[in-house]
C-alpha cells in the first residue's frame, strides 16, 4: 500500500512539475515574441528620429556650406590691416543672414576677450552689407565663443580641413576660421539660432510629418532636459513624463540642452502584440490552474477512496464482531433453556432477559445499517408531517431523561416559547436526536451534561445539542460527518463505534430539509446545532401546502 502511495507522490510531483516547467518555457517564449516586437518598433522609430537629427544638423550647416572655400590668408591679412572685409566673405555672411533659421552673426577676432569684459565684437549688417563693431550682443553669445575658444585650442593640433565647425550647448552656432597652413585662427563666427522659427517652423513640422499621424501611435517631445520643459509635442494631449520615453535621440555636436524623446505606448502593432500577449497569458493561466486542480482533485479523491477502503474493510471485520458477541449470548442462553436444565425462576427470568437485550442490542444494529443503506439509497420513506419540536424534545427527554440522569449525567432543556413547528419526518428526528444524545454520552468521561435548546430565528429554527466532552480537534470536525470515520485518539479509541451515527445523522437532517453544523473546542465540549425551516401552515396541514408537496417529491426521489 506504501508503495503505491509514494508512487502516487511521486507521478503527482512530475506531473505538476511538468507543467511547471512547460508553463514556464511557454511564458519566456511568449515574452520573447512580444519583446522582440517591441524592440522592432522601437528600432523603426529610433530610425526616424536619428534621421531627423542629421538633417537638423544639416540645415544649421547649410548656410555656411561653402565656408570652405574662402580664402583665408586674405581674411586675415584684412583683420590685420584693419583693412575692406573681402567679398566672398560678406557673401557668405549675407547668405547666412537672410537665412530665418539664424537672428544674427557676430564675428569676433581670436584674441579678443570678451569673456573678460576686454575688446568689442562686430556684427554683420545685413543692409550695408558689412561688419559693424557694437557694444551690446547677448551673453549667451560670448558663452558660445568662450565655449568655441576653449574646445579649439584642444583641437587645433590635430586639424584637417579649412574649417571647423562648433556648435555650443546654447543658442548660438560658433564656427573657427582657421589658415590651415599654420594652423593659426584667423577668428570665430557666431550665429545666433532663431528658436521661434527652428522649432515652430522647422523642426515641429518636421516630426508632426513622421509622428503626428494618430495612427502611429508614436508621441515625439523636443525636450530641454537640463529644465524638464517641454518645448514641442506632436500630441498635446499626450502629457510627457519621463518614464514614458522609451526613446532618446540628442542631437550630435549641437544643441546639447536639447534632446527628442519618443513613447511608442500606443503604437498599434504594440497593443495588438500586448493584447495578444495577455490573452494568451490568460488563457494559459486558466488552462493550467484547471490542469492542476484536476490533478490535485484527482489524486486528492484516490487518497479519500482509499482511505474509505481501509474503513470499511475495518468496520466490517468489526461488525462481524460485534454482531457475533449477542449471538453467541442467545446461543448459551438458549442452549441452556432448551436443554431444560435450569428450573430456578430466577436464573430463567435472566435468561430471558439477556436474550430480550441482546436481541434488542442486534435488532438495534441491524436497522442502523439499513438506515445508511437506505438513506445511501434515497430509499427511506419518510413520512413527513408538521411536528412540535419542543414536545418532541421533551418526550424524548420523558422517556430517555431517567436512563441518562442514572448514568450520572446533568439534564437541561430550554424550550422556546414561540413553540415552533417543523415539517419533518419523527422517527427520522428521533433517530437524529438519539444518535447525538448518545454521542453525547459516549463522548463525556467526566463531565457529564448534556444540554439541549430550541430556539427561533426569523424562519428558521435551532435545535442544539451540547455536551461538556472530550471535544474535537479542528481538523477532524470536517471529516466526522464521512461515513465510518472516527477520530483517531487515545481517549475516543475507548469508546466503541463505528463512525456511522453521524453520517445518519446528516443524511437524515438533510433529507428532512435541515442542515447541521458543530462548533467544538477540544477537551471542553461540542455544540451540534440542527437548522429547520419553521413551519407556519400547521394549524391546517392540507396536501396543497407548497412546502409539503416539495418535500413529498424530495422523498420519492
Ligand atoms: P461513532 O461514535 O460510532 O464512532 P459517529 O459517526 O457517531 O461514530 O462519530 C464519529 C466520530 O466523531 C466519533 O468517533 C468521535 O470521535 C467523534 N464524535 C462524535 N460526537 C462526538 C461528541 N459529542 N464529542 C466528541 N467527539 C464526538
Amino acid at each position: 500500500m506504501n508503495k503505491y502511495l509514494t508512487f502516487r507522490w511521486i507521478l503527482l510531483g512530475i506531473g505538476l512539475a511538468a507543467i511547471v516547467g512547460l508553463t514556464g518555457m511557454n511564458v519566456y517564449s511568449l515574452y520573447s515574441l512580444h519583446r522582440s516586437t517591441v524592440n522592432q518598433s522601437l528600432e523603426n522609430q529610433k530610425h526616424q528620429l536619428s534621421d531627423i537629427s542629421n538633417q537638423v544638423r544639416s540645415r544649421f550647416r547649410q548656410p555656411v556650406q561653402d565656408i570652405w572655400k574662402l580664402n583665408m590668408e586674405e581674411i586675415q591679412l584684412s583683420i590685420e590691416n584693419n583693412g575692406p572685409v573681402p567679398e566672398p566673405f560678406l557673401e557668405m555672411l549675407s547668405i547666412a543672414s537672410k537665412d530665418s533659421i539664424f537672428s544674427a552673426i557676430y564675428f569676433s577676432e581670436p584674441d579678443c576677450m570678451v569673456c573678460n569684459g576686454e575688446g568689442q565684437l562686430q556684427r554683420f549688417d545685413p543692409e550695408s552689407n558689412s561688419l559693424e563693431w557694437v557694444n551690446d550682443y547677448p551673453d549667451f553669445v560670448i558663452d558660445g565663443l568662450g565655449m568655441a575658444k576653449t574646445r579649439m585650442l584642444g583641437l587645433v593640433n590635430d586639424y584637417r580641413w579649412k574649417t571647423r565647425v562648433i556648435f555650443d550647448t546654447h543658442r548660438s552656432m560658433s564656427i573657427a576660421l582657421i589658415k590651415p597652413r599654420d594652423h593659426a585662427i584667423i577668428g570665430y563666427l557666431n550665429f545666433v539660432i532663431n528658436e521661434d522659427y527652428f522649432i515652430s517652423r522647422y523642426l515641429g513640422p518636421l516630426l508632426s510629418q513622421s509622428f503626428g499621424d494618430n495612427q502611429s501611435g508614436t508621441t515625439a517631445w523636443l525636450i530641454n532636459w537640463t529644465r524638464g520643459e517641454v518645448l514641442f509635442s506632436t500630441d498635446i494631449t499626450h502629457e510627457y513624463s519621463r518614464r514614458e520615453a522609451d526613446i532618446r535621440q540628442p542631437f550630435s555636436d549641437l544643441l546639447h540642452d536639447w534632446d527628442l524623446r519618443a513613447s511608442v505606448n500606443h503604437n498599434p502593432v504594440l497593443a495588438t502584440s500586448r493584447a495578444s500577449l495577455y490573452r494568451n497569458l490568460g488563457v494559459m493561466g486558466t488552462t493550467v490552474l484547471f490542469l492542476i486542480g484536476a490533478m490535485v482533485f484527482m489524486f486528492v479523491t484516490a487518497q479519500r477512496e482509499r482511505h474509505l477502503a481501509v474503513r470499511q474493510a475495518g468496520f466490517l471485520a468489526n461488525v462481524t464482531h460485534e454482531l457475533k458477541t449477542p449471538l453467541a449470548v442467545m446461543q448459551a442462553a438458549g442452549e441452556n433453556l432448551a436443554d431444560g436444565r435450569v428450573k430456578d425462576k430466577e436464573r430463567l427470568i435472566s435468561y430471558g432477559e439477556h436474550i430480550f437485550d441482546e436481541s434488542i442490542r442486534l435488532r438495534q444494529m441491524i436497522d442502523k445499517l439499513l438506515d445508511v443503506a437506505k438513506a445511501d439509497a434515497g430509499r427511506l420513506a419518510l413520512k413527513t408531517r408538521p411536528l412540535a419540536l419542543n414536545k418532541m424534545v421533551r418526550s424524548y427527554l420523558d422517556s430517555h431523561g431517567a436512563y441518562l440522569e442514572q448514568r450520572g449525567f446533568t439534564l437541561q432543556f430550554k424550550a422556546d416559547p414561540d413553540n415552533p413547528f417543523i415539517f419533518a419526518d419523527e422517527d427520522c428526528l428521533n433517530t437524529i436526536i438519539n444518535n447525538l444524545v448518545e454521542n453525547a454520552v459516549k463522548y463525556s468521561p467526566s463531565d457529564k451534561f448534556i444540554g439541549l435548546s430550541i430556539k427561533t430565528d426569523q424562519n428558521l429554527v435551532y435545535l442544539k445539542i451540547e455536551d461538556h466532552g472530550l471535544g474535537i480537534q479542528r481538523k477532524d470536525q470536517k471529516r466526522i460527518f464521512d461515513k465510518f470515520y472516527r477520530v483517531e485518539d487515545a481517549l475516543t479509541a475507548k469508546t466503541k463505534g463505528h463512525g456511522l451515527g453521524l453520517s445518519i445523522v446528516r443524511n437524515l437532517t438533510h433529507l428532512n430539509g435541515g442542515h447541521i453544523t458543530l462548533k467544538s473546542t477540544y477537551r471542553k465540549g461540542s455544540v451540534f446545532t440542527l437548522q429547520f425551516p419553521v413551519y407556519t401552515n400547521h394549524e391546517t396541514p392540507n396536501n396543497n401546502d407548497k412546502r409539503a408537496i416539495g418535500a413529498a417529491e424530495y422523498i420519492n426521489k
